[in-house]
Parts: structure tokens; sequence; C-alpha cells
């Protein structure tokens, strides 16, 4: 069995078929192994590494070859290939052969990312995508570097690099009571948002704990539980707001 990424192949946690979450349409999703980032609520800790008890390595082949096999859902449905993680980019040579193949095949290819990424070294791969996602945490830098040990200067950058490919785009707010779910910050993100991309959507994802067993399996140490889940009014509030900057909030889930 190999044992490094490269454009051969690299780390995954799992590819998860018919997967409705990331994107239009029946997807094929690829959860890629390795994240720069440690954010205290992550709840697929199984890829903060590249090699772990949960990770596994496949080579581009078989990751073709299985999608190949899907290709009826995708055309009937819609849907296509999300690439996602851990940080879809913490594999880039394994990533962008990965998107090469699929692009060439004509499928419909989207992209969840953290946007803690060199922007030169993949923005070839973003120019192939036709949806992206990307993660909005914290506004402020000092708040983002306690909660996921990074400050957001170079994801800010890089939100606002990808908006200029004029690919849609979606920016994804975890949600959590404790860190940002507070009038007080979103109005900040909005501003941002209105200022800076004013044609990128929005998507609240509630806080949960569905991965705290994973953190068990990893022996890690658990994630801090006083976070908390926002209710269905505070998220209410939080669209309203958002749709007064001319915000269009969206659902994926
Ligand atoms: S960016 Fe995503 S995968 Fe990485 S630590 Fe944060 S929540 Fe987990």
């Amino acid at each position: 069995m190999d044992n490094k990424t490269d454009a051969q192949g690299g780390y995954i946690l799992q590819l998860q078929n018919f997967s409705v979450n990331d994107g239009d349409g029946i997807r094929t999703t690829i959860f890629m192994a390795g994240c720069p980032l440690r954010c205290a609520w992550c709840a697929n800790p199984e890829g903060f590494t590249l090699k772990n008890p949960m990770t596994h390595y496949v080579t581009v082949e078989v990751v073709v070859k299985k999608i190949k096999k899907q290709m009826i859902f995708y055309r009937n449905s819609g849907g296509g290939i999300t690439f996602s993680g851990g940080e879809a980019t913490f594999q880039p040579d394994f990533l962008r052969s990965m998107v090469n193949r699929m692009y060439d095949m004509g499928l419909h290819l989207a992209i969840e990312t953290c946007g803690y990424f060199s922007f030169e070294e993949v923005y070839d791969i973003l120019q192939k995508m036709d949806l992206i996602f990307m993660d909005m945490k914290h506004m402020d830098s000092h708040q983002h570097l306690t909660w996921t040990q990074k400050e957001n200067t170079l994801i800010l950058e890089n939100i606002q690099k990808v908006s200029t490919l004029g690919i849609p785009m979606v920016l994804r707010i975890p949600t959590i009571v404790g860190v940002n779910a507070s009038m007080e910050h979103m109005k900040s993100v909005f501003e941002w948002m209105e200022s800076t991309v004013p044609h990128a959507k929005l998507e609240f994802l509630p806080y949960h704990r569905f991965g705290e067993y994973k953190y068990e399996q990893l022996r890690l140490k658990l994630p801090q539980t006083s976070f908390e889940t926002p209710d269905d009014a505070l998220i209410k509030a939080f669209t309203q707001l958002a749709q007064q900057y001319g915000i269009e909030v969206v659902s994926y889930r």
C-alpha cells in the first residue's frame, strides 16, 4: 500500500454516496483527510490528520472507478461530486488529480473549504468548480484564533479572492451559542459580506454534537461542552437580519 499523498492518491475519511447536504441533487461527498484548523466544535476530528485509525489511503483510479458507478444518479438528479473534509485543499496534488479527472467527465463539482489555503496553489482547482462553500467562523481574528487555533486574516482574504472567480459561492457559518451566535457578531459578518462579497449566499449550520463519539475512538480530549445549539427563533432572527443586508440565505440541509 502506498503511504504518501500526491497526484496518484491520498488519504480520505470516507467516500459517501447519496449525499444530499453539500450541493444540488444526489452527490458523492469525498471527505478528505488533514486540516490546518482545530475548531473546538469539530464534528470530524478524524479529519485533523492524514493518517489515523479512521482514515485510509486511496488512489485516484479507485475513486474514479467508484464515481463511474454512480453516474446515473448524478445525471438523473442534477447532482455531482463534493470535495469536503477535514480540509479538501490540504492534499492539493491529490485533490487536483481527482478534480481534473472528474471535470473531464463533465461532472458538477463542488468544494467545501475552511478557506485556510494558499490561493495561488489551488487557484486552478477552484476554477473548475461549479459551486464553492467557504466557512466563515468569526469576524474577530483574536476570537478566531481562540476557537480554531488560526487567525482569520488569510481566510477573509481568500473569500475575497475566490469571489473574483465568478463561481457561485455560499458562505457557511457554523452557528454556535457561546462562540458566534449573537446579533452583534452576525451584524459584523453581514456588513463585511455586503461590502466585500455582495454576491455570496449564506447558510447557517447550527452546532450539533453528533461527532463526539469519534473523540473517544481517537482518544482525543472531548470538545468543550458549554457550546449550545441555537434554536429556530434565533436562526430566524439571523436570517431576517441577513436579508436586511440583501443577503440570500440558503439551506442545503
Ligand atoms: S475546519 Fe472543519 S474539519 Fe477542520 S477543524 Fe474546523 S470543523 Fe474540523
